[in-house]
């Protein structure tokens, strides 16, 4: 998978934004040569290719972009990271529908289930109306959405209400990913304000989570390692970060599962260390041939 920004601007202003990015910085090197040069850096023939930001969406050439990286890559997966707040206008969606296909889908990002919790993470008063309302357009329209809950302290204490939110309002997602707050970039420097504990985390999210699972929602975990997991959940955790955000550590390399955990994000281990790690009871488990998520499942 390689990543590529596409644009420098964002409406949003969210507290724990991970990407790095100068906001408004001259888009004149967001051009499809320029973005093209990075991805053959990266990986000449992608399987995927993942849109970032900024918002994709605020460049005024993103349908440009779109269909000449579909021409040079047919059958590549192309994910791209939205607020969804531009679908919000109905016609804007119908519009990204003529450049969609099959190997195209939204990861559109919720982060509580009402304005109060929403907004006051992205700092932009109005954004979860209009968040709502393009994710019900593109469900609208058909146009495939993975929804993304980045879980931070502002909202973990939510998770229920936001899963039963998801249940009530937004049937249709393809899938829910939970991500842990990655402590870089925003989050980094309003480390304070957002960062959490997966002690603090984990109880309120295995309702949230059992909750999807009862309603049949299929969800995904981003940055969870295994052994903060009750294992009825180790079958959603993915790896979901490269290896080099990765802190080593000793009770991480004695363990038999770390092939198949993410690990201590560094930014996570320099904040709260590592003392909620240890290596899991002996487990045997079910694997599939996914390198990002092998486990499908623990026997019995
Ligand atoms: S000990 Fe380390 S590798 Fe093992 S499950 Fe925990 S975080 Fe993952």
């Amino acid at each position: 998978m390689v990543a590529i920004r596409v644009c420098n601007k964002c409406n949003n202003n969210c507290i724990m934004c991970s990407n790095y990015f100068v906001r408004n910085l001259d888009e004149t090197e967001r051009t499809f040569s320029n973005l093209l040069s990075r991805i053959k850096e990266k990986e000449p023939t992608p399987k995927e290719i993942t849109f970032t930001g900024g918002e994709p969406f605020i460049n005024q050439n993103i349908f440009e972009l779109i269909d000449k990286f579909r021409e040079l890559y047919p059958k590549t997966k192309i994910n791209i990271l939205s607020n969804a707040r531009m679908f919000s206008y109905f016609k804007y969606a119908l519009r990204f529908k003529k450049h969609l296909d099959k190997n195209m889908q939204i990861a559109a990002s919720l982060l509580g289930q009402n304005s109060k919790v929403h907004d006051s993470i992205t700092l932009s008063p109005g954004s979860f109306k209009q968040t709502v309302l393009g994710i019900k357009n593109l469900l609208r329209l058909k146009i495939p959405v993975e929804l993304r809950v980045i879980v931070l302290k502002q909202n973990y204490k939510q998770l229920e209400e936001i899963a039963k939110y998801i249940i009530k309002n937004l049937q249709g997602v393809k899938y829910v990913v939970f991500i842990f707050v990655d402590l870089v970039s925003n989050a980094l420097k309003n480390k304070e304000e957002v960062a959490v504990s997966y002690t603090k985390t984990i109880p309120q999210l295995v309702p949230a989570m059992s909750l999807l699972k009862n309603n049949k929602i299929y969800f995904r975990l981003y940055h969870f390692p295994l052994c903060i997991l009750p294992t009825e959940f180790w079958e959603n955790a993915w790896i979901s970060v490269e290896k080099m955000k990765i802190r080593e550590t000793r009770i991480c390399l004695s363990c038999p599962y770390s092939k198949y955990c993410v690990g201590i994000l560094k930014g996570y281990y320099n904040t709260f260390g590592e003392i909620e790690f240890k290596v899991p009871e002996k487990v045997n488990l079910i694997l599939g041939d996914n390198p990002f998520h092998q486990i499908k499942g623990i026997e019995k």
